[in-house]
């Protein structure tokens, strides 16, 4: 064992994130095959979609006809993310969603422009979401928007990310999540925030969402895991690009964070061949080479590895 940390959760997120910032829409049979790939290769935690409006995010407007063709597993957590009200009314009312996701922003310059309010406003609707879903049976958990970096505002003060997380902490979500929406954190800032949040919020867990968009994806997902973080968003083959970043990468990739950390001795309950299969199939649906490095170099070690290979290996 390398380290003490024996285990780390994976949400699959390409359902949502990963298609919502790429171009080519895709068909709810697609989006249901990924889902139930993402199942076969072990994920358990999938956000599966967003209840927000069709008309400011088409790739999602399906949202009713997905959660209908959801697989039915007890065992299996379904994450809806919701903006407002309306959004958690319409999750909950497909009956298929167990969890709603939803987002407070860091800052008021994306708080307006993403969702129309300032970050303090934010964090009530979050908790108030977060409330709604307890009232209904399911559970609730916030993601913080822009916690490293704001493509409006700038930068982030740590203290402000840990004092919406105290604030959020009080209507009792699963988890909360700190994410780099833009993909500027580094590894040393999110090690500091993860732990300045963990100290904020007590037992709560901590989720987080990196996007590579600068090259500094998995080195994030290590920091945050040795400062404490006990869950990982991941999208498969890195899908998804970032929405103020045009060509820029995606999520961080599933196949990548997993091969990193079982390589690590973390295990992740996902099946790294599975994923890889799923990387193909799911670059021939986008009809792209999708970023994710460990999609094309495999795993490692490969149980067909010549022994005597004369390539030049220098
Ligand atoms: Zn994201």
């Amino acid at each position: 064992m390398y380290t003490e940390i024996s285990a780390v959760e994976m949400v699959e997120v390409s359902p949502r994130d990963g298609l919502q910032n790429e171009k080519r829409a895709i068909s709810t049979a697609y989006k249901l095959e990924l889902i139930n790939r993402a199942l076969e290769s072990g994920a358990r935690r999938i956000e599966v979609t967003s209840f927000v409006n069709p008309k400011a995010v088409p790739q999602m407007a399906d949202a009713d006809e997905v959660c209908a063709g959801l697989p039915e597993r007890d065992d299996v957590t379904y994450i809806g993310l919701v903006m407002n009200q309306r959004g958690a009314d319409r999750a909950i009312a497909t009956g298929r969603i167990d969890q709603l996701g939803a987002v407070a922003v860091s800052t008021d310059g994306l708080g307006i422009a993403n969702q129309g309010q300032t970050s303090e406003e934010s964090v009530e609707v979050a908790k108030s979401l977060i409330r709604s879903a307890q009232a209904a049976g399911l559970t609730g958990q916030a993601t913080i928007a822009a916690s490293f970096g704001c493509p409006f505002d700038g930068e982030v003060a740590v203290d402000r990310v840990v004092e919406m997380a105290a604030q959020i902490a009080a209507a009792n979500p699963v988890e909360i999540a700190l994410a780099d929406t833009i993909g500027v954190g580094n590894p040393a800032h999110v090690a500091s925030l993860v732990s300045k949040v963990k100290a904020a919020i007590g037992e709560l867990p901590v989720r987080v969402h990196f996007h590579n968009t600068r090259g500094t994806g998995l080195a994030n997902v290590w920091a945050a895991i040795l400062a404490g973080a006990t869950t990982v968003d991941a999208s498969i083959g890195g899908l998804g690009g970032c929405p103020f970043a045009p060509g820029a990468a995606g999520n961080v990739a599933t196949e990548d964070v997993v091969y990193m950390l079982e390589r690590a001795g973390i295990s992740t309950g996902l099946d790294l061949d599975k994923l890889i299969e799923m990387n193909r199939w799911l670059g021939g649906v986008m009809e792209k080479d999708l970023p994710a490095m460990v999609g094309k170099a495999g795993g490692f070690p490969q149980p067909d590895a010549k022994q005597n290979d004369e390539r030049n290996v220098a």
